[in-house]
């Protein structure tokens, strides 16, 4: 099961960002709860609360999976004190922690370390962290404003497109891919 914990946002004034905040997502699945990226650290409480919903508390959660280390991305990762960190660094572990149907997928660009996150069931879906930052750079296909390498994070975002049936921006909810036939 997948739940968007909380919906992450941008936001701008003229060229620069005022304040950003990542979407959280939870992955439940086989008695393994997955957390993509932790949001900002003013998201605390608002994350917490979403976990108590499903009666979970911060220190139930196994694994937490950082896109990249940005802070509006990483900002909550000190309240899963008891979860497996996985990042770019240490993607190969994901093979034995993570259930099946899951996998890490490198996504360059934004940053050298970008990782996202496919589950593939009887539909795929990309957990695309700022590979893909929001609807508009996806129904656009605009890469990240801000990338390490341009065209390195156009090919990522290419290969999202191709893969996913649905897509969680890094900073935005869940969509379907307008691009899959
Ligand atoms: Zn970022």
């Amino acid at each position: 099961m997948i739940t968007i914990l909380k919906e992450g946002n941008i936001c701008r004034y003229e060229d620069s960002i005022i304040h950003a905040s990542s979407t959280v997502t939870l992955i439940e699945e086989e008695d393994t709860l997955i957390l993509v990226d932790t949001g900002n650290f003013s998201d605390a409480y608002r994350i917490q609360r979403s976990l108590s919903r499903f009666n979970l508390t911060p220190l139930e959660i196994n694994v937490v999976i950082n896109t990249h280390n940005h802070l509006d991305h990483t900002g909550n990762n000190h309240l899963f004190k008891n979860a497996l960190l996985l990042t770019w660094e240490n993607s190969n572990l994901s093979q034995d922690v993570l259930p099946k149907g899951i996998y890490i997928l490198p996504t360059p660009g934004h940053t050298s370390d970008h990782i996202s996150v496919v589950v593939c069931k009887r539909r795929t879906l990309i957990i695309a962290g700022d590979a893909i930052p929001t609807h508009n750079n996806l129904f656009k296909r605009i890469p990240p404003a801000i990338s390490q390498n341009r065209s390195e994070a156009f090919e990522s975002m290419k290969k999202i497109v191709q893969i996913a049936d649905w897509i969680i921006p890094g900073h935005d909810g869940m969509v379907r891919n307008p691009f899959k036939k």
